[in-house]
This record gives structure tokens, C-alpha cells and sequence, in this order.
């Protein structure tokens, strides 16, 4: 009997697995369909020996202490801030724009305070900002809402900004001063022998078995547990019941060449040319030394595995209502990316795996109190 049944080896799924035994002495079986644990984190050296993550760049940050210091109970680190350069009218510019990027493109050599001005009078005021286009066009104006968001954002989502929710470009910010970095968290590193490496850390205390290439399904009532913690997708869970949710998904392509470095950062992003929306050399973000470099490249796509929930309003609407069935369980929790179809980096899915495990311990106490046997998803 295992007091918990896990779905998943993500991050939602494996801080659970791991707090639940190393904290509060469960016994847990954590199980994924895939044939590695670590979810879309997962890295793997390649048959050139370079270290590669194999569903897209995956970059480290957070502002929370306790999310890094959790996390580096498993891992060393090592530091790396994420620059992002765009290809816009035949040169590369820093992307979130700065002050480097209007100089450079309108061959400028405004101060600080001019670019505020510069954007002002660019800016085209709204007065509701609802969707992505908004966003932009109300602080910058038309014309670099066109270089570089426009396109990106179509060939992303197959859909216009103007179709989309704001918080999908209220993401990448707008600077006035030279700082280039793509993030400004507190805390931003990798972890220094890689995702999986950490993740094997994690999962591998004695309470805890993983059982990998097994969809939950095929073990849920063959296997007794007590609780289950659900991180898939939750309209697989109901057999989709009220339809499927939207995803965009995304093809990778990776592509080795002999030659110590490709291009001049970590992502060059493609917003007005190819049918791929960035180009990623793992080198910058892993730090390792190699003679040959790898490079993937995205290609959006609308098949294939869910990875972007489409932020509209009216997949919102059916969200929620999977949510209300979700609620009504007993003995099921369901957490992270895809059991609350929101778009989570990955310090916000640890911030939330551990706080439902506080919940957990929290309810599992409350009913030994009680004298209950099982445990219940109030
Ligand atoms: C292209 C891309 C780039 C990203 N880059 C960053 C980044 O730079 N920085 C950042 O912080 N975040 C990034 N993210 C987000 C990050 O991937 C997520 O925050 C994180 O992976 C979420 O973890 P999770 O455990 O919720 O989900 P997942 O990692 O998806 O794990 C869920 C697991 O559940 C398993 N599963 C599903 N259904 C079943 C089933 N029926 N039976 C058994 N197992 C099942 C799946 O196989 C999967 O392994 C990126 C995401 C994408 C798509």
C-alpha cells in the first residue's frame, strides 16, 4: 500500500514525492508515461556529449529564497544571466527592448531619459488594455509593436495579438536603461550538473519508488494508494468531458555543428524571417566546453504535446469548469502546469507543489485528529 500515488515526474510531481517522504515519512509511488523523470525540464547529454534539454531551453530564476534554497538542497549551481538578441531589419538588437536596442536600430545615441521620451512619443495611449497588441502598442507604439511583436506572436500562437490575452506579451518588459538581461530575478542559475541530475536527487529517497513508460491508468486500480497528486493535463483526467483544452505545442529541431560558437547569446529570436521563432545554443546556458556546439531550433506548431495553454478567455470559461469538477474529489489533489492549465515557469510550480504539500500535511493531520482513516480534499 503507498500512501501516495504521484502522476507525473515533473517539478509539480517530484517536490511532492520528495517532501511527502522526506518530511512526513510517506511511502509514494511517482509514476510518468514518458522514459525519464524531470517532465519538460528533462536535459540528456547527446550522442556528441553535449549537454541538451530535450523539450526547449530551460532557464533558471526566480525572486522566492524559499524556492532557491529548497532547490539547492539537491543541487549545486551555476550562475547565469539569459541574454536574448532579436533579428529585426538585418541586425541584432537586445530583446526585451532597452536603450541599446532603439540606439542601435534608428542609429540613435539617446540617454536614459530621452528614451522615455522616445517611447512616449511613440506610445499610441489605450484606454482599456485587454489584449497582447494593447499592451505594446499603448507603451511603445505601432512601429516596434510590428518589428518585434507582432510577427513573433503570430507565428507563436497562430493567432494575432490582438486575439490574445495581455499577459502574453505583458511578459517581456520595456527598458529604459542598458540593462540587457532577459530576466532581473533575484536568483538566476542553472542547476550546475543539469535538471536531471538534480531531479535523480530528489527522487531518491528509500520511501519513494518511481515507475517510468506507465500512464496512470494502466496501474491506478491495480496499485493500492491512499491519496493521489495529479500534474497531467486535467481534461485527460475527466476523459475530456467538456471538450479538449487548447495548447499551442512546438517542434524542436537540433541540429550539432563543428564549431566552438554558433551565434553571439544564449536565443537569437526570429520574429520577422523563418518558419522557427528562435534558436537556442545550450553551451551559453549549461557553461560546458565542447568543440562542437548544439543548437535547437522551435518550430510552433498547433499538434503534438501540450505545452502553451492558449490564455483566451473563453478556454478560461471550460477550464473552470474542469476545475469544479476537480474540487469536488476526494483523495485527489491536482497541481502544476497542466492540471491547472496556466502557463508556470518553473520556480512558480515548485512555489505551488510546496505549498499544497503544506495543505496536505496540514489535512492529513487534521483527520488523524478526527480519528478518519483516509484523507479528504476539502
Ligand atoms: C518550450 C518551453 C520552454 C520553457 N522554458 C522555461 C524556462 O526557461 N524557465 C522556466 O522557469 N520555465 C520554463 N518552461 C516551463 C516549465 O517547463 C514548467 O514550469 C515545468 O515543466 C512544469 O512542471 P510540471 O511538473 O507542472 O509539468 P511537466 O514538466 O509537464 O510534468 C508533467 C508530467 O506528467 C506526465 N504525465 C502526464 N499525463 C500522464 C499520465 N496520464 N500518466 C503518467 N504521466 C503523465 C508527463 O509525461 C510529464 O512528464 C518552459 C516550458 C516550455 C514548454
Amino acid at each position: 500500500m503507498f500512501d501516495y500515488l504521484i502522476v507525473g515526474a515533473g517539478f509539480a510531481g517530484s517536490v511532492l514525492a520528495e517532501r511527502l517522504a522526506s518530511v512526513s515519512n510517506k511511502k509514494v509511488l511517482i509514476i510518468d508515461q514518458r522514459d525519464h523523470i524531470g517532465g519538460n525540464a528533462y536535459d540528456y547529454f547527446n550522442k556528441q556529449g553535449i549537454l541538451i534539454h530535450k523539450y526547449g531551453p530551460h532557464i533558471f530564476h526566480t525572486n522566492s529564497k524559499k524556492v532557491f534554497d529548497y532547490l539547492s538542497e539537491f543541487t549545486q549551481w551555476r550562475q547565469y544571466e539569459h541574454r536574448v538578441l532579436a533579428s529585426v531589419d538585418g541586425q541584432l538588437v537586445p530583446i526585451p527592448i532597452n536603450q541599446n536596442t532603439i540606439n542601435k536600430l534608428y542609429g540613435l545615441n539617446l540617454s536614459c531619459s530621452e528614451i522615455e521620451g522616445f517611447f512616449e512619443s511613440k506610445a499610441e495611449k489605450r484606454e482599456r488594455v485587454l489584449t497582447s497588441e494593447d499592451v505594446v502598442v499603448n507603451k511603445v507604439g505601432r512601429e516596434l509593436y510590428e518589428k518585434f511583436f507582432k510577427n513573433y506572436t503570430r507565428k507563436q500562437w497562430d493567432l494575432d495579438p490582438s486575439e490574445l490575452d495581455a499577459s502574453v506579451t505583458a511578459r517581456v518588459p520595456t527598458r529604459t536603461n542598458r540593462d540587457d538581461r532577459y530576466f532581473t530575478d533575484t536568483y538566476q542559475a542553472m542547476p550546475l550538473h543539469g535538471y536531471t541530475h538534480m531531479f535523480r536527487k530528489m527522487l531518491s529517497h528509500p520511501n519513494i519508488k518511481v515507475m517510468l513508460n506507465t500512464d496512470y491508468r494502466e496501474i491506478a486500480d491495480v496499485i493500492p494508494y491512499k491519496v493521489m497528486i495529479y500534474t497531467g493535463p486535467i481534461d485527460a483526467y475527466f476523459n475530456y468531458c467538456y471538450g479538449r483544452l487548447p495548447y499551442r505545442s512546438l517542434e524542436f529541431k537540433f541540429e550539432t555543428y563543428d564549431m566552438k560558437t554558433y551565434q553571439p547569446t544564449g536565443t537569437v529570436n526570429y520574429p520577422n524571417e523563418h518558419a522557427y521563432t528562435r534558436t537556442t545554443e545550450f553551451k551559453y546556458l549549461t557553461g560546458q566546453s565542447h568543440d562542437k556546439t548544439t543548437i535547437v531550433y522551435e518550430f510552433p506548431k498547433a499538434e503534438g504535446d501540450p505545452y502553451y495553454p492558449i490564455p483566451r478567455p473563453e478556454n478560461a470559461e471550460i477550464y473552470k469548469k474542469y476545475q469544479r469538477l476537480a474540487n469536488a474529489m476526494t483523495n485527489t489533489y491536482f497541481t502544476g502546469r497542466l492540471a491547472t492549465y496556466k502557463y508556470y515557469n518553473m520556480d512558480q510550480v515548485v512555489a505551488q507543489s510546496l505549498t499544497l504539500f503544506e495543505k496536505v500535511s496540514q489535512q492529513q493531520s487534521e483527520k488523524h485528529v478526527n480519528g478518519q482513516k483516509i484523507y479528504q480534499h476539502t
